[in-house]
């Protein structure tokens, strides 16, 4: 394939932009060489300023669950923007879409919008630090919950491929009252709560990891997590940026029948556009301003654009559920072939599944943390496996330590394809 466009858009980019992109995974410092750039998409296919068409993987990393330029959200966007693009003031496109985010996802009453899962998941913090009056929060090292200062902390993907997971600018102050565990490790989160005694807000989990590659939770885990928080009056906050309206309507809460005390959302409850979201029971959200004392706030919060995508994309998946288990059934059958095609060819991998995230890891010993993730990505076959994916017309996150995202538009066909070029790549790995 020919990236000549791309590499002369980004050596213009990078004299104007900071290493040529907005967020720092896209410029493919990972797994070297030039990141690719697109031009345009539509259903499971993205095309770059080259002409090659890749079938995408990484659907916008997870808003495009319905593949790209999905046709309800495109014509509602449309819509929306001949009346005016941004009021500032309450529009009731808002109620719609916080009323039915309510009615798919359990245990919530109330939904507050924002621009980003970076500030669905700051605030949802600064909330349950609010509502307990206590100041420490635990998070777990690997997961990724944006990159305000007090995560930033050991956080996943991005943060973590550029080896800075205590960035510089985030002061010793910030980082003292963040305590950190180990995902899967309930014995190690429950001597950290042991060890500070009621000075525990919440505990801020990804119920289903995939800024580590996608992790599975361990049977009792979140269960644990759970019980733990009940029986100490800690918050739990499920980070739902990833799995929300993807895992389930309902998400991880749903699929997994254990409930948060507040949840998180971004990516495809915006439809393709900035928006994130957090929601709680009635209790909770009205510890927050203008009802409460705690403070949040946002210019372009609740956006009508960004709500007419959302609202469009929440429709979609509320009157068609049966999307999530042909997701499903999808990655599971990605996850068969290219098993079969990697074990014939004798090459040492992990395949971690959870519904519609999935991750390939070439080391055979499980993947079941931050620890376990990072030793299989030392081997350095993944990057290998990127680029000859892309030289084959397949796009996936350019980094060992993200999750692949499967949208309904992929068909057979392209699965298929898909695991012939996994075989035809691997042959020489081990
Ligand atoms: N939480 C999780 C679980 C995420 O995966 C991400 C982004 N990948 C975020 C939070 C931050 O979201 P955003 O990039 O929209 O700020």
């Amino acid at each position: 394939m020919i990236y000549q466009r791309s590499s002369a858009l980004f050596a213009e980019a990078k004299k104007v932009i900071p290493g040529g992109v907005n967020s720092p995974v896209r410029a493919f410092k990972a797994v070297g060489g030039d990141p690719v750039f697109i031009e345009r998409a539509e259903g499971a296919y993205i095309y770059d300023e080259d002409g090659n068409k890749l079938i995408d993987y990484i659907n916008s990393w997870g808003p495009m669950i319905l593949g790209h330029a999905h046709k309800p959200v495109v014509d509602a966007v449309i819509d929306r923007a001949q009346k005016g693009t941004s009021f500032g003031t309450p529009t009731e496109i808002e109620t719609k879409i916080a009323e039915l985010a309510v009615k798919m996802v359990p245990n919530i009453d109330k939904i507050r919008m924002v621009n980003s899962g970076t500030e669905a998941c700051m605030s949802a913090v600064r909330l349950a630090r609010g509502f307990t009056g206590k100041e420490k929060i635990i998070k777990f090292a690997g997961c990724y919950h944006g990159h305000s200062d007090s995560f930033l902390i050991q956080a996943g993907s991005g943060a973590m491929t550029f080896g800075t997971p205590n960035s510089p600018g985030v002061t010793q102050g910030t980082a003292k009252d963040t305590l950190l565990a180990a995902y899967n490790d309930l014995n190690g989160v429950k001597q950290i709560v042991d060890q500070n005694k009621d000075e525990i807000a919440c505990i801020i989990v990804e119920p289903v990891p995939g800024n580590m590659g996608c992790i599975p939770p361990a049977s009792g885990f979140l269960e644990g997590l759970r019980q733990l928080c009940d029986e100490t009056g800690i918050l739990l906050i499920f980070d739902e940026v990833m799995s929300g309206f993807r895992l389930a309507a309902g998400g991880v809460q749903e699929r997994l029948g254990i409930h948060a005390d507040i949840v998180c959302f971004g990516k495809v409850i915006g439809g393709g556009l900035p928006v994130g979201a957090f929601a709680a029971r009635n209790e909770i959200m009205d510890y927050l301003a203008p009802v409460g004392p705690v403070y949040q706030a946002g210019t372009l919060s609740g956006n009508p654009l960004a709500m007419a995508a959302g609202l469009a994309m929440l429709i979609e998946l509320s009157e068609n559920p049966e999307i999530f288990n042909s997701i499903d059934k999808k990655t599971e059958y990605l996850h068969e072939g290219m098993e079969k095609v990697l074990k014939a060819n004798g090459v040492k991998h992990t395949i971690n599944r959870v519904g519609s995230m999935i991750s390939v890891h070439f080391s055979e010993d499980p993947v079941t943390d931050f620890a376990s993730s990072a030793e299989a990505a030392r081997s350095g076959k993944f990057n290998t496996f990127f680029h000859r994916m892309l030289e084959n017309g397949i796009y996936i996150a350019p980094s060992a330590f993200e999750t692949w995202f499967i949208s309904d538009a992929l068909s057979y066909e392209d699965l298929d394809k898909t695991i012939a070029v996994v075989e035809k790549i691997t042959k020489d790995f081990d």
